[in-house]
């Protein structure tokens, strides 16, 4: 039997029952009502409670539009290249209810164009229900490529002591900018009131401010200019010895490089030809014993020899050389004394293993009459003046000679002359071979 059941008979019961109870059993009515009321407030109370709160966060709950944004403010991108456009998406949603959001479009305004440097604003924006969303990119097409700066005319430029500064000038494009050869502004200590080497710079930059400088070598000279200028390559044969390391330091001091054709007859002074190496200068071999009966006697003799130099000026320098020049020259007669033909033969076969031999087209003839400074220096400067690409003969055992070096240096570069070092594509002045 339920409670309601129960009630239901109890109160027939009791209206069958007797009268005089009446009394007791209203004032159980009334509190029973007021059970009833009671429970009805505090039914109403936390129904309009929870409307309340209901309301509240009805209320409190901000829409909004959430976009996915890209990840930066500001992106750079270099010119020419491609520009991947980011994808940008939106959702409606608010903050309290309805969290997980709805989609809405996103579109966009503004393009790049990475074919024209520049800054581009992209700007996506989405809209539901008057909520705005917005998210902005600021994308900057730059150009990092420098001009290009071509010399007009040669790299070395020849100008004449208090004469004309022809200048042939230089070339400049960019990609961009089209020609800038106008805007080059050419710096550089040229002074062309006194002989000496000096460095002329040409610079100019792009709108984007890339800039570039290339710069030519300036010769001003006393006298006439050769237009395709001269060249001396001084060589220096039987050495290394006593006087290798003076000669080093006069070259150092003018910055000119020179050949060494080097023998093992000084062993004590091997190291300096690591030396010649290391200052820029070419170790060439010319043989280790320098010993006309020995090396001319066969072509195996004289190869025994050539290699074990080579060996030397490998163990001192690190490589092997690949120039050589005979005792006494690919002219000479006296190898006939010990095998007839034998330079016909050596020099095929120098040739054959990838050897170049040099010989000379000017002698400072130090090994012959010449027994001073002077008359090194004066065989010399006479021999080279006006040929276009000189192979000095001097030996650096023998002092006279390389003091006549310094004055040999500053005729030649006040005269319009180069001075380099040989490899295997120089002049190799080659003599007619007599035996
Ligand atoms: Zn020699």
């Amino acid at each position: 039997m339920s409670d309601y059941e129960y009630h239901s008979s109890y109160r027939s019961s009791r209206r069958s029952g007797a009268a005089g109870r009446h009394t007791g059993s209203s004032r159980e009515a009334r509190r029973r009502a007021r059970r009833r009321r009671a429970v009805l407030r505090l039914s109403l109370l936390v129904i309009a409670a929870a409307a309340l709160v209901f309301l509240l966060v009805a209320l409190l709950n901000k829409y909004h539009i959430e976009m996915s944004r890209p990840e930066e403010d500001a992106v750079e991108v270099a010119y020419g290249e491609e520009f991947k456009m980011p994808e940008v998406t939106a959702l409606y949603k608010g903050s309290l209810l309805h969290r997980r959001g709805t989609p809405v479009e996103v579109r966009r305004t503004g393009t790049v164009d990475t074919s024209k440097p520049g800054t581009y604003e992209l700007v996506w924006t989405a809209e539901h229900r008057n909520i705005k969303g917005t998210c902005k990119l600021t994308v900057n097409v730059v150009d990092k490529t420098s001009p290009v700066i071509t010399l007009n005319g040669t790299d070395v430029l020849f100008l004449t002591q208090n004469g004309q500064d022809t200048d042939p000038g230089v070339t400049a494009v960019d990609e961009i900018d089209g020609d800038l050869t106008a805007q080059v502004k050419v710096g550089g200590n040229v002074d062309i009131t006194k002989a000496g080497q000096y460095q002329r710079t040409y610079t100019v930059s792009d709108t984007s401010g890339n800039e570039i400088t290339v710069a030519r070598e300036v010769r001003v000279v006393v006298g006439e200019v050769d237009p395709e200028g001269r060249v001396i390559y001084l060589t220096f044969d039987d050495g290394p010895g006593p006087y290798t390391q003076q000669l080093l330091d006069i070259l150092d001091k003018y910055n000119v490089k020179v050949t060494f054709f080097v023998t093992d007859q000084f062993p004590k002074y091997r190291d300096m030809i690591a030396e010649e190496a290391k200052r820029g200068h070419t170790v060439a071999i010319h043989s280790q014993t320098h010993d006309f009966a020995t090396i001319y006697k066969s072509t195996d003799a004289y190869f025994q020899d050539l290699d074990a130099m080579n060996e030397i000026i490998k163990a001192q320098t690190g490589e092997y050389a690949n120039i050589v020049r005979f005792p006494g020259g690919g002219s000479n007669t006296v190898s006939r004394h010990y095998k007839v033909g034998i330079m016909t033969e050596l020099a095929q076969m120098l040739e054959e293993k990838g050897f170049k031999y040099a010989d000379w087209n000017v002698d400072s003839d130090d090994a012959g009459s010449a027994r001073t400074s002077d008359t090194v220096y004066e065989n010399v400067t006479r021999l080279c003046k006006g040929r276009k690409a000189s192979v000095v003969l001097q030996h650096d055992i023998k002092q006279f000679s390389v003091e006549a070096v310094e004055r040999i240096i500053q005729w030649g570069q006040e005269n319009g002359y180069r001075f380099l070092p040989m490899d295997q594509t120089s002049p190799m002045a080659h003599h007619k071979i007599n035996n």
